[in-house]
């Protein structure tokens, strides 16, 4: 039975390791770029290369950068006495786009979650608390939901912290009981933010 020549296959199998993307999608992905003018896969390979080379975490809070710090720890008008800390890069610009913090950020590169082998070892913790002491930070602001892993991550985080002495508050209504951040649009997210208790 005849299939695809082997280069097309190729290019199906890696398009389906792409999350989301299922075998009747990595098909149709590929078979339009078989089809599109040749620069539109040049430019699509083009454009992958160059933001995997050059997009890098910022080695100061973890969110996207393309050189040395991000925007917005290099960002001098930002209140650095306000420290959020999100659970992955791309949380951050929820919190941006809510235009509701002005502070900064710290990501930790995930959550506890002591089923799925994550202890505090494989967060960036002794980050967050270096920021929160360069940064003379005043309050921590635990930007992430309330679903068991996040609650988890509350609770420890607040025992680490607690010895420099700062202000510790969680994200409040309108992020629903057990709910995780990916879903809350960006509304929700400010008055959640503007309304945060101290824990
Ligand atoms: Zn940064």
């Amino acid at each position: 039975m005849a299939d695809y020549p082997p280069a097309a296959l190729r290019l199906v199998a890696a398009l389906r390791k792409l999350p989301g993307i299922g075998p009747r999608s990595a098909e149709r992905l590929a078979l339009h770029l078989l089809s599109a003018p040749p620069g539109a896969a040049k430019d699509l390979a083009h454009a992958l290369q160059e933001a995997r080379n050059q997009i890098h975490p910022c080695p100061e809070c973890g969110f996207f950068s393309e050189e040395g710090l991000c925007e917005i720890c290099r960002d001098k008008n930002r209140d650095s006495s306000l420290l959020c800390v999100v659970e992955h890069a791309p949380d951050v610009l929820n919190f941006e786009r809510s235009a509701a913090f002005k502070g900064k950020y710290h990501v930790l590169g995930g959550l506890l979650s002591p089923l799925d082998g994550i202890g505090p070892e494989e967060l960036k913790i002794p980050g967050l608390l270096a920021l929160a002491k360069k940064n003379r930070t005043k309050e921590v602001i635990l930007g992430f939901g309330t679903d068991a892993r996040g609650e988890t991550t509350a609770i420890y985080l607040a025992r680490e912290l607690s010895a420099l002495g700062l202000k510790i508050t969680r994200l409040a209504t309108g992020v629903a009981a057990g709910s995780g951040l990916e879903f809350v649009d960006s509304i929700t997210l400010g008055q959640a933010l503007s309304h945060r208790r101290e824990i």
